[in-house]
């Protein structure tokens, strides 16, 4: 009974055996199903002994995974060639935009450039200073007076829009320019007048012709400033805080 039982026993440790060498048999063969170059070749070092067995299967498995890291490597160069060629398209159709992001970039940087170069405030007209801001002839002279050739450029003392350009009592023609802090600058007498109402001027910018007009014993610009719009200052005092000297 006991030997028998002993037999049976080594004969199922037999077919625990077979049944073990089958599995690594049956686990060589899917991979060899599995590496397909392997082929009849692999196949056939699968079925020698069983010590072999276990280095063809080992032998196979390692070929099964070179195989399928060289698949994944397949895969995945075709994944970045997917990848590559996205992003190229992306570039040339963004390179356009950029570009002109960058063209736009640059024409804002020459304007700010050019802005920055340009004087906050010039003289209003090359000219002599023959009145200042003072009591002249019983009556307050809001302004100071530069005396030109007729038609000698008058410009905008600095950027601002023009509120006035036209016929003024005493004046005979007068143009008036608000700037971006609130203060307004008067130019009187001009022969001619270059600007509208509503126009945007830039400090520098030719305005007027000088003229003869109005309450004027010769040509002359005569200029006035109103920081607040309502109260004149004196015109040389603010201009020489501004760097010009009259
Ligand atoms: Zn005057």
């Amino acid at each position: 009974m006991t030997q028998t039982t002993t037999e049976a026993q080594r004969a199922a440790s037999h077919r625990k055996i077979d049944t073990t060498a089958k599995r690594r048999l049956a686990f060589a063969a899917v991979a060899v199903t599995g590496v397909a170059t392997a082929g009849a070749a692999g196949a056939g070092a699968a079925s020698v002994q069983s010590a072999d067995r276990d280095d063809a299967t080992i032998a196979l498995a390692a070929d099964a995974r070179v195989l399928a890291q060289g698949s994944v490597e397949t895969t995945s160069l075709e994944s970045d060639a997917q990848i590559l060629s996205v992003p190229q398209t992306q570039k040339i159709d963004g390179l356009s935009a950029q570009l002109s992001d960058a063209l736009d970039f640059n024409a804002a940087r020459v304007a700010a450039d050019l802005l920055s170069r340009t004087p906050a405030t010039v003289k209003p007209t090359e000219g002599t200073y023959t009145s200042g801001y003072e009591v002249r002839w019983g009556t307050m002279h809001k302004g100071i007076d530069l005396a030109a050739p007729l038609g000698t450029p008058i410009v905008a003392a600095q950027s601002g829009t023009v509120i006035d350009a036209g016929p003024a009592s005493g004046f005979g023609n007068w143009v008036r320019i608000k700037h971006d802090d609130g203060t307004i600058t008067v130019y009187g007498h001009m022969q001619t007048i270059d600007v509208t109402v509503g126009q945007q001027v830039i400090a520098g910018q030719k305005i007027a012709g000088v003229g003869n007009l109005g309450f004027s014993t010769g040509p002359h610009c005569h200029f006035e400033v109103y920081p607040d719009g309502v109260n004149a200052v004196d015109p040389k005092t603010w201009l020489s805080e501004r760097g010009v000297e009259i």
